[in-house]
C-alpha cells in the first residue's frame, strides 16, 4: 500500500533489470553484455586520460564556483560543441541560424527537442494522429517513451532486415515516400543503437533528397559521434550533409559515450533554423521551455567539455582517447567473427559482426537463443539479440563466442 491515491502502477522492465541480475549472478565467468557503457580490457569503467587532465585544471582554477549556469547553458560549451557536430566551418553556424541549448545529456536533447516540436511544429495530419514521429523499428529503448510524455505518437519504419541481418534501405525510402509531406522522422545519424547499422553515404543522400522532396523535418539522434569510426568527423558526415542540402533539421548531442561522462549528464539540442531571425525566436521558446524544467543546467560536465574542446591539446588528446576506445571495439569485432567463423565454423553468416559499427551490435540470434545465453552460460544480453561490444574484452570473448556458437547449433 503507497497509502496515496494512485491509479494502478504498471510494472516496468528495463535494461537496468539484466545489470542487477548480472551484479547478483556468483558465476565468475558471467559476462554482462546488455550495458551501453564503454569497458576496457579488464571490463572497468574508464575514464579518459583527457577527462582527468581536465578535472585537474578545472579543481585548481580559482576561479571556478558554483554559482548558477545560464539557462540555455555555458556559452563556451554551447558553441564549441556546435561547432564539433556540425563542422567549424558549418555555413548554418556562420549565418548565426543554429540554436543550441545545453541540456541533460542526449535523454534530454531528445527530450527538449520533441517538447519543442510538439509545442510549435506544424505536424500534417496523419493517419487520424494529431501529432506522429516516425521512429526506426528497432531503435533506442527510450524514444517512445520521451516522444509519448510529450504528446507525440509513433510510428515504426523498418529498418532492420533480418533476412539480411542489415539495412532495410527499400522499406526506410518507402515510408519517407508515403508518410505525409512534413513528417518528422527521427534518424540516427552514427552508430544506430540497437542495430549497429548505418546506412552508406550514398544512401544518406537518398535519405536526405526524399526528405527535402517531401518537406520532411529529421530529428536526428547523435549519442556516439567519434565511438563509432574513431573519427568525431567521418562520424558527423550525415548532419552536415542534410545541414549542406537544407533539410530542415535537429540535432541531439551527448558527451555520454565519447567523453565517457555518463553520469555527468553533458548534452545538447541545436535546431537548424531558415535564418538568425527564426533561430532567435526558436532559441528564446527553448529558454522558456527549459526554465520550467530543469531552470538551469548542470555546471560540471559542461566546463569539462568546453574546457577539451576549446583547448586545442586537450582535444588532440581527447582524440587519441576516442580512437582507444572505438579501436578496442572495432578489434573485438573482427576476434569475434574470426573465432565465429574460421575457429569455430559456428552456422551461419556472421559478417554483420564487422559490418556494424558503434557500442552495439545485433547478432541476429532469436529470443530462444539469448535467453539460453544467459541461463545456461550466464552470459546477459537483451532478449532481442543485441549485444553491447564494449563488454567483450580478450579474456571472455573466447568463453562467449564458443557459448554463442553452442546455443546456435
Ligand atoms: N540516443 C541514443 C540513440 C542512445 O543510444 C542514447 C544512450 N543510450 C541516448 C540517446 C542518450 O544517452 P544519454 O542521455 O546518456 O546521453
Amino acid at each position: 500500500k503507497l497509502g496515496m491515491a494512485l491509479r494502478p502502477l504498471p510494472q516496468i522492465g528495463h535494461i537496468f533489470q539484466l545489470t542487477a541480475s548480472y551484479k547478483a549472478d556468483p558465476f565468475p565467468q558471467k559476462i554482462n553484455l546488455g550495458v551501453g557503457a564503454y569497458r576496457d580490457d579488464d571490463n572497468k569503467p574508464w575514464v579518459l586520460p583527457v577527462v582527468k587532465k581536465a578535472t585537474n585544471i578545472l579543481v585548481n582554477d580559482p576561479a571556478v564556483d558554483h554559482e548558477y549556469l545560464p539557462i540555455t547553458g555555458l556559452p563556451q560549451f554551447t558553441s564549441a560543441a556546435a561547432k564539433l557536430i556540425l563542422g567549424k566551418d558549418s555555413p548554418a553556424i556562420a549565418e548565426e541560424r543554429v540554436s543550441s541549448v545545453q541540456t541533460i545529456s542526449g535523454t534530454g536533447a531528445n527530450h527538449l527537442g520533441a517538447l519543442f516540436l510538439s509545442r510549435f511544429y506544424a505536424f500534417p495530419r496523419d493517419g487520424g494522429r494529431e501529432k506522429t514521429v516516425y521512429l526506426s523499428n528497432p531503435t533506442w529503448a527510450n524514444h517512445r517513451a520521451i516522444f509519448n510524455n510529450v504528446g507525440i505518437q509513433h510510428v515504426d519504419y523498418q529498418y532492420w532486415d533480418p533476412k539480411t541481418n542489415g539495412l532495410a534501405f527499400k522499406e526506410l525510402l518507402d515510408t519517407l515516400n508515403t508518410a505525409p509531406d512534413r513528417s518528422v522522422f527521427l534518424l540516427h545519424p552514427c552508430a544506430h543503437n540497437p542495430t549497429g547499422v548505418d546506412p552508406t553515404q550514398a544512401q544518406w543522400e537518398q535519405i536526405s533528397d526524399v526528405l527535402l522532396k517531401k518537406h520532411h523535418y529529421a530529428f536526428l539522434d547523435c549519442a556516439y559521434q567519434g565511438f563509432a569510426s574513431g573519427d568525431l568527423d567521418k562520424d558527423a558526415w550525415a548532419v552536415r550533409r542534410f545541414v549542406e542540402k537544407g533539410v530542415p533539421m535537429l540535432v541531439c548531442q551527448s558527451f555520454a559515450k565519447n567523453a565517457g561522462l555518463y553520469g555527468e549528464r553533458v548534452g545538447a539540442l541545436h535546431i537548424v533554423a531558415p535564418t538568425k531571425e527564426a533561430a532567435d525566436k526558436v532559441k528564446s521558446q527553448l529558454s522558456i521551455l527549459s526554465r520550467s524544467e530543469i531552470s538551469n543546467p548542470p555546471a560540471h560536465g559542461a566546463r569539462l567539455v568546453a574546457l577539451i574542446l576549446n583547448d586545442p591539446a586537450l582535444f588532440e588528446q581527447w582524440k587519441d582517447d576516442i580512437r582507444t576506445m572505438a579501436n578496442r571495439i572495432i578489434a573485438m569485432r573482427k576476434e569475434l567473427h574470426r573465432l565465429l567463423t574460421e575457429e569455430l565454423k559456428t552456422p551461419g553468416n556472421w559478417d554483420h559482426i564487422v559490418n556494424q559499427i558503434g557500442m552495439f551490435s545485433f547478432t541476429g540470434i532469436n529470443s530462444e537463443a539469448s535467453k539460453a545465453l544467459t541461463e545456461q552460460a550466464h552470459v546477459y544480453l537483451t532478449t532481442n539479440g543485441r549485444i553491447s561490444m564494449a563488454g567483450l574484452n580478450t579474456k571472455n570473448i573466447r568463453y562467449f563466442a564458443e557459448n554463442l556458437d553452442k546455443v546456435v547449433r
